[in-house]
């Protein structure tokens, strides 16, 4: 057989003067192998001849040498589809209001005291339940987004139950995740949602410490949340039992460059509280385009990306463990699944989760229609369904770019409206390669001692 060197390669520059190797990531199959000069210069030949078999057998493993007739694009995007089809969880999204107590200047969505009613709710149900003749589930996962989830508590605990029963009914476990801005997460109130309600992930946004997040994500009325928000968080986190809830609690820090520089205190903040390890994921996210031009005060992707190395070692400094290189991606989000919808507090359905609530996006193509006009009437085509068949057809740069298989496409949206979605892994990927080996090679310990100022 004809062998070739797979398109889906990313190659570090040798790791120092004195260290001649490189780190070689295979996206195709999201692992990595270092490499010396020697078989650098061969799999950038071809030389297959001149390759040792076990070279070249490690390098056949991890799909950085693929058969040289092989379609690669048309290999990922067929295990891209073949994930989707695959997949045996059931997953919608529920933003059972319109309401949401903050005013943060960077969201789109028009808040209204509307919550979702007794009868939009069976329908929902009806809905998910309709599903259900599609294929054999094993899980059932309910996503309860905003505006504020928690401010339709009572109607996340009127639903729960009913959805657990649907879910047992067809033999399948239940989880649900939660996204909110944790004004309201009381201790109780997470107790309940983890024991009660099914609640296994949770994550929460702090924009900064106080300062920053507060000039920000205030509430409607201009009032300060950050400390309400951390208190609510520390008292959960420092539970005795809080690992054995089993409901892990991420951070995200939304950044644009107002609020930049208030990345580094947050962390030391996080640390000083000793939550370490306690914090499921903290990370950093870009503001983007939320039907507004929230976007444009946004950094260069390019300086998000070298910010978020040194945000990355600072965490390393303060004894957090982030995660540096990106799995697989073959199923971007639930825009590219046709079973999974998203549901507001009035009846619509969509095919994302940035549309709800968002007046730029009302009667446009995201909005499969009203359940309250029957469960017939709702559109089956999918604007973003295609988004892999797309791909295939050269609409995007996914299409010749070698993250595409631990990215996925990123954001089928964005690219939709024009606006690149590339996350910061195709900016910054080599500096976690390399910032991966050296915790491989020495150690976490030895490696932040190195990193220390
Ligand atoms: S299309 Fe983009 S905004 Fe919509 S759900 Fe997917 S990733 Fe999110
Ligand atoms: S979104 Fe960007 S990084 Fe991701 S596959 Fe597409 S071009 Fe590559």
């Amino acid at each position: 057989m004809n062998f070739k060197r797979s398109h889906y390669l990313v190659i570090t520059d040798p790791i120092s003067d004195t260290i001649p190797k490189r780190m070689l990531l295979a996206t195709r199959t999201a692992r990595t192998l270092v490499i010396n000069e020697s078989l650098h210069t061969k799999l950038q030949n071809e030389d297959w001849d001149e390759m040792n078999d076990n070279d070249f057998d490690k390098l056949r493993q991890i799909e950085a040498i693929v058969p040289a007739n092989e379609n690669e694009l048309q290999t990922i995007i067929g295990r891209n589809k073949a994930a989707v089809a695959d997949g045996n969880t059931l997953y919608h999204v529920i933003q059972p209001t319109a309401m949401c107590q903050l005013g943060c200047g960077y969201c789109g969505q028009k808040h209204t005291k509307d919550y979702v009613g007794a009868a939009s709710s069976e329908l929902i149900l009806e809905r998910i339940e309709s599903k259900f003749s599609l294929k054999n589930y094993r899980h059932v996962e309910i996503a309860w987004f905003g505006g504020e989830p928690l401010m339709a508590y009572a109607q996340i605990r009127e639903l729960t139950p009913k959805l657990k029963a649907l879910a047992r009914q067809y033999n399948c476990t239940y989880s649900a995740k939660l996204v909110t801005n944790g004004l309201s997460l009381k201790e109780p109130i997470f107790l309940d949602l983890v024991q009660k309600y099914g609640v296994n992930s949770i994550e929460v946004t702090l924009d900064g410490t106080a300062e920053y997040h507060d000039a920000r994500r205030h509430t409607k009325e201009g009032l300060s949340t950050f400390n309400l928000i951390f208190q609510n968080l520390v008292k959960i986190y420092n539970r005795s039992d809080f690992k054995e809830l089993a409901c892990p609690i991420s951070i995200r820090c939304n950044v644009d460059e107002r609020n930049n520089e208030s990345v580094v205190p947050l962390i030391k903040l996080l640390a000083k509280h000793n939550l370490q390890d306690k914090i499921a994921y903290f990370y950093v996210a870009p503001i983007h385009a939320w039907g507004n031009d929230a976007h444009k005060l946004s950094l260069e992707k390019q300086v998000f990306a070298e910010q978020e190395i040194d945000w990355i070692v600072e965490q390393f400094k303060h004894g957090f463990t982030p995660s540096l290189l990106p799995g697989l991606n073959p199923v971007v989000c639930l825009s590219v699944t046709p079973d999974a919808e998203v549901f507001d507090a009035f009846g619509n359905v969509f095919d994302c989760t940035e549309v709800p609530y968002v007046e730029s996006y009302e009667g446009t193509e995201y909005v499969l229609g009203n359940i309250n006009n029957g469960l017939n009437s709702l559109s089956k085509h999918r604007t973003l369904l295609s988004f892999n068949d797309e791909i295939m057809d050269g609409k995007y740069p996914c299409t010749s770019c070698q993250m595409l298989p631990v990215c996925g496409g990123s954001c089928p949206k964005s690219w939709r409206e024009g606006m690149a979605a590339c996350p910061t892994n195709k900016f910054n990927i080599k500096d976690k390669l390399l910032m991966h080996y050296a915790i491989k090679k020495s150690g976490k310990e030895e490696f932040v001692a190195m990193i220390a100022d």
